[in-house]
């Protein structure tokens, strides 16, 4: 066993001892977990999209590879140039691709961000976002707080997630992304969200080629 994102060969158990299907998921080499991994392996067959590509990331972590990117900008949380989802201060189009791995449970208002986030990105730009247990629930659950029993989440989102964002969003579509980790196997799923039928078309036959699993939604 590898590590896709630094090649080393060691792992350690995860967050309080934390064990995936019977391994230990942290990288040694690089701290990665899970779904670190899985995103980096369905950004791989992508590679020559990405070169054109202006890049804003909530919550920088190692899946992606700035240098991947013709323009990169990180926003941390709590960080010296925060940049809240809800209201940028972008203008509009300002980058192509928004890239958000597990943050869209801690923000007050989903809908919101979304439309932020799809305003930044422009009509041929993409949204990618991961959320907690969308394979692992039926509907979404909001409780409308941030609740410190779950990680200050406000919510757990259910399959029913990406369903909910194309129909509040005319026009909006979505390609539901499969991967696993080449770690402990474990799967899961990374959203692309466009108003461009063409954009994920284009990132469609890059993962086709790869045999990457694609599922869209309208
Ligand atoms: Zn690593």
């Amino acid at each position: 066993m590898e590590c896709n994102i630094c090649g080393s060969t060691e792992f350690l158990p995860g967050f309080n001892g934390r064990i995936a299907n019977g391994l230990p998921p942290m990288c040694r080499g690089c701290r990665s977990v899970e779904r670190h991994r899985i995103v980096r392996r369905i950004y791989l067959p992508l590679r020559p999209l990405l070169d054109e590509w202006r890049a804003l990331q909530f919550a920088p972590d190692r899946s992606v590879d700035r240098f991947w990117f013709k323009e990169y900008l990180g926003s941390s949380y709590g960080g010296e140039n925060t940049i809240d989802m809800i209201d940028t201060g972008l203008p509009d189009g300002r980058f192509d691709i928004v890239i958000s791995n597990h943050v869209l449970e801690h923000v007050r208002d989903d809908k919101l961000a979304m439309a932020e986030m799809l305003r930044v990105v422009g009509a041929a730009g993409v949204v990618h976002l991961t959320v907690p247990t969308p394979t692992y629930r039926w509907e979404t659950i909001d409780w409308g707080f941030p609740d410190p029993k779950v990680n200050e989440h406000y919510r757990d989102f259910g399959a029913d997630f990406a369903q909910n964002m194309v129909r509040h969003f005319p026009g909006l579509a979505c390609a539901a992304v499969v991967s696993f980790d080449p770690v402990t196997g474990a799967g899961d799923l990374v959203y692309f969200f466009s108003m461009s039928q063409d954009t994920l078309g284009r990132m469609g036959e890059r993962w086709n080629r790869h045999a990457v699993p694609l599922t869209r939604v309208f």
